[in-house]
């Protein structure tokens, strides 16, 4: 990021918008009909978070987003909140809601050869986990930006396409989904929030884009039961047959999943399998019965992780799961989103408030601070919960040395309270 650009320098720059002198073969291409400072791309958590704030600081953002809002509002995925990131939306006066509904959670449970342990996470670290669906989240953002502040977003966006971003000229092409034109909003930063699908990240030249990937070789079948919690904080069940977890989404609520070969296709999950199947592996002497109730999502996801390394391209910003994903082994991904998107925020705020650009200049390596110590947290996890079943006695072997050694040592069971509430940081 050169100079330092101000709203007012840009707003002042002569558009040129007259048609380039193209054969009439080739495609007109699209003027640029208006200029904002911020176009964010995506309106998950770390888009709408990001327009949020910008709003309250009066930077002036688009937000451009491919489904419609009664979609996003929907969309099921994530439901647990740290901490910190829920002190932080609080501190923009975007929890209000969340902190009226959420249940906190301060306990996680294993069950392993019919046994249960109890692991009180929030004795050692003071801190809980709340529970809020993701798309409760996204609602209240929604509200928050669009019906609250009046922000400017725009739903059924198709077609987005980024231009120049590696210029001070940056924009932003899309299909206006009411009269089918193509329109293009000249900017100054491009913010890409459109997760792991998304089109941003592909804008990254590839000899520029370091993409560092695990794959787990495992699917979980991610299930979403209209049932109510049948324990009341998170269950993982490591079992030989594969592993199962249970996690409360709210009061009639549950999701639940289960360990599956990669690719599997959920057709070969029968409602009856799948509650067997997870009976078979998260009960134990003791616990209550799994309530059982409609499944209302039932998709197989291939465990794998991977981090955009730099989380910025000239004036391209990457947030969230379109810089970095984490498979949902420790409900990692909403709160990573939530983090870039406030780092970004405040890192636009300052320079369109005063020209500087360390934030900017710093915003990948900052984040990109927590995004590993997040995947190197979630990659050991993910080995202590499937390698009793990955039929390798070495990997089962050190999958029960890893939990002996939870649950004998205190300091063991410190770092990894430490880890699974995720490290505060200032935000
Ligand atoms: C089953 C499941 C369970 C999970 N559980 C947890 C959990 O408990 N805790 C946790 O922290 N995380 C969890 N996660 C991860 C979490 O859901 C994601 O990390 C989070 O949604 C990332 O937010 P985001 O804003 O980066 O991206 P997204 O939420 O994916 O939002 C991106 C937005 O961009 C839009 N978009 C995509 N492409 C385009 C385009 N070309 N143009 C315009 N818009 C576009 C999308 O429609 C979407 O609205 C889970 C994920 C899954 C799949």
């Amino acid at each position: 990021m050169g100079g330092a650009l101000t709203v007012r320098l840009h707003n002042d720059r002569m558009i040129d918008s007259s048609p380039a002198p193209f054969p009439a073969s080739f495609p007109a291409p699209v003027p640029p009909l208006e200029h904002v400072p911020v176009v964010v791309v995506g309106a998950g958590p770390a888009g709408l978070t990001l327009a949020n704030v910008l709003r309250d600081a009066a930077v002036d953002c688009v937000v451009l987003e491919a489904e419609s809002r009664e979609f996003i509002e929907q969309r099921p995925r994530a439901g647990f909140l740290e901490e910190w990131a829920v002190r932080a939306l609080e501190r923009h006066k975007l929890a209000g809601r969340l902190l009226e509904r959420a249940q906190t959670h301060s306990e996680c449970e294993f069950r392993i050869g019919g046994e249960r342990h109890r692991f009180a996470y929030a004795e050692v670290t003071g801190k809980h986990h709340f529970v809020y669906p993701q798309p409760l989240l996204v609602t209240d953002l929604v509200r928050e930006y669009a019906d609250v502040k009046g922000g400017d977003i725009r739903f059924g966006a198709r077609g987005v396409e980024l231009h120049d971003v590696d210029t001070e000229a940056p924009s932003v092409s899309y299909t206006d989904p009411a009269s089918g034109e193509r329109r293009r909003i000249a900017c100054d930063v491009v913010a890409g929030c459109d997760g792991a699908r998304g089109v941003t990240r592909a804008s990254l030249p590839p000899e520029r884009a370091h993409i560092a990937r695990l794959d787990h070789g495992v699917g979980w079948l991610a299930l979403l039961a209209e049932a109510p919690p049948s324990s009341d904080c998170v269950v993982f069940g490591v079992h030989p047959r594969g592993f199962a977890a249970h996690m409360a989404r709210g009061p009639q609520v549950t999701r639940y999943y289960l360990e599956c070969p990669p690719g599997d296709d959920p057709e070969n999950w029968p409602d009856e399998r799948v509650w067997s199947e997870l009976r078979e592996r998260l009960s134990v002497a003791g616990a209550p019965p799994l309530t059982e109730g409609r499944l209302m999502e039932k998709r197989v996801l291939d465990m794998h992780n991977y981090v955009v390394q730099p989380m910025a391209y000239g004036r391209l910003f990457l947030a969230g799961d379109a810089a970095h994903l984490v498979a949902p082994i420790a409900a990692k991904g909403m709160n990573l989103a939530l983090h870039d998107a406030l780092t970004l925020a405040e890192a636009l705020v300052a320079y369109y408030r005063t020209g500087e650009t360390g934030g900017l200049r710093g915003y990948s390596a900052a984040c990109l601070r927590r995004v590993w110590e997040y995947q190197e947290f979630s990659e050991w996890f993910a080995e202590l919960l499937h390698g009793p079943s990955s039929g390798d006695p070495f990997r089962a072997g050190n999958a029960t040395a890893r939990l002996r050694r939870l649950f004998g040592s205190p300091v063991a069971a410190a770092a990894f309270a430490e880890s699974y509430i995720g490290s505060g940081g200032a935000m």
